[in-house]
């Protein structure tokens, strides 16, 4: 079995297991979505997960995958990114508080784990009086290296990717 494969058991397992602890059944949907989810290489949105779980299960509505992201989202097994133009809330598996850097022009999300930034949304808490979501991390907003290096070269224009 590759690393990828053992991740990918293990976080369905990780999140099977917070269902199961919450009361809530798993049928063999809920296996499916909570694998469909795990193995999203990003930040997955209800959307990409329910197209994925309806190959197999066509019959399955996207009002379910919704519900069981939610579920997973109050339990905390899984954080909400409501990240500013984006059509659709993504959703992160990686719980431990990280900075998100999202890329105007190709919604790619890359996660980036400093260990000063637990330390720096404790101060940010402490010093406005707010209580911060710290699970949330932090979300910053730039360009890509694949769009920089697009834009560099000329080739960029709004027609060929620019999202809007
Ligand atoms: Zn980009
Ligand atoms: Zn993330």
């Amino acid at each position: 079995m590759s690393s990828t494969t053992d991740r990918i058991e293990s976080e369905t397992v990780r999140l099977l297991r917070v269902l199961e602890a919450a009361g809530k059944r798993n049928t063999a949907q809920r296996v499916a979505i909570c694998r469909s989810l795990a193995a999203h290489p990003g930040h997955p949105t209800v959307a990409e997960v329910f197209a994925s779980v309806r190959k197999e299960f066509p019959m399955i509505s996207q009002a379910t995958v919704y519900n069981t992201f939610e579920t997973l989202h109050e339990l905390g097994a899984i954080v909400q990114l409501d990240i500013a133009n984006h059509d659709h809330i993504h959703y992160d598996l990686d719980v431990r508080p990280h900075v998100n850097v999202v890329c105007r022009h190709c919604e790619n999300i890359a996660d980036l784990h400093i260990d000063s930034v637990v330390a720096l949304i404790d101060e940010a808490g402490e010093r406005s009086g707010f209580e911060i979501n710290r699970a949330a991390g932090l979300i910053l907003y730039g360009v890509c290296p694949e769009c920089r290096s697009r834009l560099s070269a000329g080739a960029w224009n709004e027609a060929s990717g620019g999202r809007r």
